[in-house]
């Protein structure tokens, strides 16, 4: 039995889809998109986001780790999946059996690969993942071809793609993107024309703001959810075609109460009340993904009105003033991320309260709460 929490996550499905299309128009033709759904689509819920997706059209999805890959296949989603983040030796069998798509980063990933598809009786494709510049995963530029002839080695192996991150595509006048780009691009040029397999090096940041990096796929994650990779509401003044936030968050007002003036609210104290002081005690906390880094900056909306955080959020609790909205009581809806009337709340704003990314919002949020769809 499932009791609804008073902490209710909702997905807009009508957004992502809108999105995904205003990502698809975005993307030169030629391309084709793998969704990234890792981290169970961004908080957002991974099955249930690869689905609607695939009927927008969706033919290639991305995530991090082969259990997330394996989850997918068993919600019967038969597309292409893309693992980011290899596997363990004894692991490599699970992308014959579930035909997963590998992206090699090393070389100790290669040769378990090999031998597991030729005890299947299958030839095998692998994504061969270069570091233009992100100092994260993946050989150095000059010592692809090497890889590339050692994949070729293997019979039961073959290139299947080279694959690259941007990381500071985010900003649209970052020279380094440009670089990496370049490095990139000067591997498709040694390889010349008997490569047969594709290239791809364009996260969100690279799909909206370079679109000369698009090459044969896109691989956008945040913007599928709404939110542009550089934390700006909109991008370069584009007011038609603007991406929707996908994910809500509302919680319950659990206690109203006064307080007179000289009240200390919270653990510590961090926050005393300066007047007579309407306070909304709320259910939700950092076990729910809101963060502690909220205290006494965050606000929430209640009757289409901000209302600030007073003092420390706590583990299932958060106070909040509303001294200044009238008629409110136990009961009514507090709004955390989201609409309410003409108000709204973006990941991009709880993220600077908190000092990180809506990325990190809404896997937080995302992950740690009962979500519904509509
Ligand atoms: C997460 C990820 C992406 C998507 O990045 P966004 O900034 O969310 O668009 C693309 N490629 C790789 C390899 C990733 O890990």
């Amino acid at each position: 039995m499932t009791v609804p929490s008073y902490n209710q996550v909702q997905i807009d499905l009508k957004a992502l889809r809108n999105n995904f299309r205003i990502l698809r128009s975005r993307t030169k033709p030629q391309a084709s998109v793998l969704a990234m759904v890792k981290a169970d689509g961004y908080g957002h819920g991974m099955v249930q986001i690869a689905k609607v997706l695939r009927e927008e059209g969706c033919a290639i999805f991305g995530v991090a780790e082969v259990r997330e890959a394996i989850a997918l296949r068993e919600a019967g989603l038969k597309n292409e999946i893309y693992v980011m983040l290899g596997f363990e030796t004894n692991q490599a069998e699970l992308f014959l059996q579930y035909k997963l798509t590998p992206v090699v980063f090393g070389l100790r990933g290669i040769e378990p690969l090999a031998l597991a598809a030729e005890k299947a009786g299958k030839k095998i494709g692998v994504h061969v993942k270069i570091d233009t510049g992100m100092g994260r995963l993946g050989f150095p530029p000059d010592a692809f071809e090497e890889v590339v002839a050692k994949v070729k080695q293997y019979p039961s192996l073959y290139p299947a793609g080279i694959i690259s991150h941007f990381s500071q595509s985010d900003d649209l006048f970052s020279e380094q993107t440009l670089e990496s780009y370049t490095a990139f691009a000067g591997c498709r040029e040694k390889l010349g024309k008997p490569f047969l397999g594709i290239f791809h090096i364009a996260n969100s940041g690279g799909l909206l703001n370079f679109p000369q990096t698009h090459d044969d796929m896109v691989r956008p994650g945040i913007s599928l959810y709404g939110y542009y990779p550089d934390g700006l509401p909109g991008h370069k003044g584009s007011s038609e075609n603007n991406l929707t936030p996908v994910m809500s968050f509302t919680t319950k007002i659990l206690q109203v109460k006064e307080v007179p003036a000289g009240t200390g609210i919270s653990y510590g104290h961090t926050y005393i009340t300066t007047r007579r002081t309407r306070i909304a005690t709320l259910p939700v906390g950092y076990e729910d993904g809101y963060s502690r880094l909220l205290s006494n900056k965050g606000e929430v909306l209640i009757d289409g009105q901000r209302a600030p955080i007073r003092g420390r959020v706590c583990m299932n609790l958060t106070m909040v003033d509303i001294t200044g909205i009238k008629g409110v009581k136990e009961g009514d809806e507090a709004v955390l991320l989201g609409r309410q009337g003409s108000e709204i709340i973006t990941a991009d704003e709880i993220a600077a309260w908190a000092e990180t990314i809506s990325y990190e919002v809404l896997c937080m949020i995302g992950n740690n709460n009962q979500r519904t769809y509509r």
